[in-house]
Parts: structure tokens; sequence; C-alpha cells
């Protein structure tokens, strides 16, 4: 194993253990919608958790993705997100993992404000959130939760198995776009060739979570793609999901992931967004930037965040209005950032 730890990250990272000890019924859950990264996480930590011989449960306020389900393989029974309620209740301790805050936490969010356990909380985000009291690995610097889930196992002397290398190795591609992003520090590829040290396959792990699709999914992408307005002047291009696509294909959000980096590709381009319409009258952007341009920052002013570099926010009003508020909003932000 190849990493340094400062002295205060391996202060957390034991306090994070206590807490661990120190429960019977843990409960590990993750943002709506959940991603490579909340739920490699999850499933790194509930491998670890196991190996302690503690009780784990998986609680997300929205379903596993079908290209994430492998996994669940070698965990049966632990993803009970479809009982997450009652499970989150039942726990001794909550973890969540890759968000700061209740409020992604979907219909969970009250449940674990009220719960009345301590909360342990690893994540990655830049802004501070709030949750109830209880310890915190939390390192804006890292690119994946996942890569702090094994800094808290390289702290503790835990053991880094096959399924927990594969966990985390799926955290740390979805997250850095295959060690593409800004995000990819040193760090990052040493955590990443510790993982590979255990065995595990680099492209058995692509091919399970980029090349198992749907064949829905490269059709929503054509139409996605045809939604494309660009406006050099400002830098600025955005894609449109069409109404009901999503539901024609019989896809789910997760199969959008990566279409916004076809904006973000273009030549010039500062700030690329993608709008879907998750429900009547509320719409989601998923916003990236090239270079200086802050988009968690940008986020704020409409209720989101992020990183960065990558970040949404859910909008209340109809497509037309928010396209209208959010892009003149970009084009002024834009103008305001200055060139490249
Ligand atoms: P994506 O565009 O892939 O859904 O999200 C990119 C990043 O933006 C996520 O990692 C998350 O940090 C942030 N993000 C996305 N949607 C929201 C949102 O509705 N609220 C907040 N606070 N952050 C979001
Ligand atoms: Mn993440």
């Amino acid at each position: 194993m190849t990493i340094t730890l400062t002295d205060t990250e391996i202060e957390n990272a034991r306090a994070v253990a206590a807490a661990f000890e120190a429960a019977r019924r843990i409960a590990l859950t993750t943002h709506v919608n959940p991603d490579g990264d909340g739920l490699g996480s999850e499933v790194g930590l509930a491998h670890l958790l196991r190996g302690m011989g503690k009780e784990v449960v998986v609680a997300n306020p929205t379903a596993t993705a079908p290209r994430f389900e492998f996994l669940f393989e070698d965990l049966p029974g632990v993803d009970r997100t479809t009982d997450a309620v009652r499970q989150v209740r039942r726990a001794d301790l909550v973890v969540v993992l890759d968000i700061s805050d209740t409020g992604r936490l979907g219909n969970l969010g009250p449940i674990v404000r009220e719960h009345g356990a301590p909360v342990v909380c690893i994540d990655h985000h830049a802004s501070p959130g709030a949750l109830p009291p209880g310890p915190r690995y939390v390192d804006s610097s890292a690119a994946a939760t996942g890569e702090l889930i094994y800094e808290l196992a390289f702290a503790n002397q835990w053991p880094v198995t096959v399924p927990v290398a594969r966990a985390l190795y799926v955290a740390l591609v979805t997250d850095t776009g295959g060690f593409r992003f800004s995000n990819t520090h040193p760090r990052t590829l040493r955590v990443a060739a510790d993982l590979l040290e255990t065995g595990i396959d680099p492209e058995t792990i692509y091919l399970d979570v980029y090349a198992n699709a749907p064949e829905g999914r490269p059709r929503l992408l054509s139409e996605v793609l045809q939604t494309l307005v660009v406006e050099p002047e400002h830098g600025l291009a955005w894609v449109t999901v069409p109404p009901g696509a999503i539901d024609r294909y019989q896809l789910t959000a997760d199969d959008l992931d990566g279409i916004v980096e076809h904006p973000r590709s273009i030549a010039g381009m500062r700030l690329a967004v993608l709008f879907r319409e998750v429900s009547q009258n509320r719409i989601k952007v998923s916003l990236r930037s090239v270079g200086d341009v802050d988009v968690a920052e940008f986020a704020h002013q409409f209720g989101g965040g992020g990183h960065a570099k990558a970040a949404g926010a859910a909008i209340p009003g109809s497509m037309a209005e928010v396209q209208a508020t959010v892009l003149g909003a970009a084009r002024a932000f834009l103008d305001r950032s200055g060139d490249r």
C-alpha cells in the first residue's frame, strides 16, 4: 500500500472506526439517483463492515440503476432500498456517503434528521451541508468518496479484499470519467494502483459499467444530441432531453450519464448544460465547466451545488421558464468570469 495520510486524516479515520465498532446494525445511504461513486462506496464499505461482523444494509432514496446491480451480486439481501425508510429507522448507526446534506436524500432526509442515532458522513463535496452530529471524513480534494473509503481502510488497517477493491474501483472510474477529469490527482492513481494490486481486472469492470447497455441508451443519446445548441460568443452549449424519451426507451436517468460531456467537448466551450424534466414543473440541470468557470458557485443561485467542474440543481418551473432563467444567468456568469 502506497499512500500516506496526515495526522488529522488518521485521527478522523479512527473516529469513524470507533463509531463503527460501537454499532451493531448499520445503514448506508447516499443521494437520490445513486451513481457509481455512491454505490461503489456503499458496497465497498458494506464488505468492510461485514468483515468486522456488523449487520449492514444499503438503504437509498431511489433505486439502484441496472448497470450497477452487479456490485451487489456477492452481497445478497444487502440492497434494501425498496424498504429504505424502515431499514434506516432500525439501524443504530447511519452512514451518509457522497453527500453532506439531507437535502438530496429524498424521502429519507427527514428520517435521517429525526432518527436520533449518530450519523457518520464520508464525502468529497465542497459545499458543507447540515447533518445530525457524528464523525466526519470529508475531503473535497478527493476525486471520489470511494477514494476516502480506501483511506479509511488504509488508516485502520482493514483488509482490502477483491470485492472491496472492485467496488471502490467503480467509484474512482465513474467519478473521474475514467481518470480523465481534473480531480484525477496523484493520490487517486495511487489508490487505483493499490486496488488493481488485489488482482481485479479493469477491463471486466469497464465492460460491466459502460458496455452492458440496453439498445435504448445510444438511441436516447442520439435524440438528446439532436437538441444541441451552441453559443460560441459565450462559450455556452446545451442539450435537452425530449419529454418522455427516457420512458419511451424504458431507461432511467442513469442512462443520461456522460451525455453532457458532448456539449462540453466542443472547442471554445466553458459551460455545458443538460436539461431534463424530472416531474411536471421541475427541471434538473446538469452543469459541466472547462477551465476556471466554477459551476458549483453557479448552481448555488438555484439551490443546487456540487463540484467546481461538475454540479447540478433541480429547479421549479416549466422547461421554457427554467431554460430562459438558467441560460440568461449562464451568459451573465460567463461574461463576468472573463476569458479563458
Ligand atoms: P450530475 O450532473 O451528474 O447529476 O451531477 C454532478 C454533480 O453535481 C454531482 O456529483 C453533485 O455533486 C452535483 N449535483 C447534481 N444535482 C444536484 C442537485 O440537485 N443539488 C445539489 N446540491 N448538487 C447536485
Ligand atoms: Mn462522488
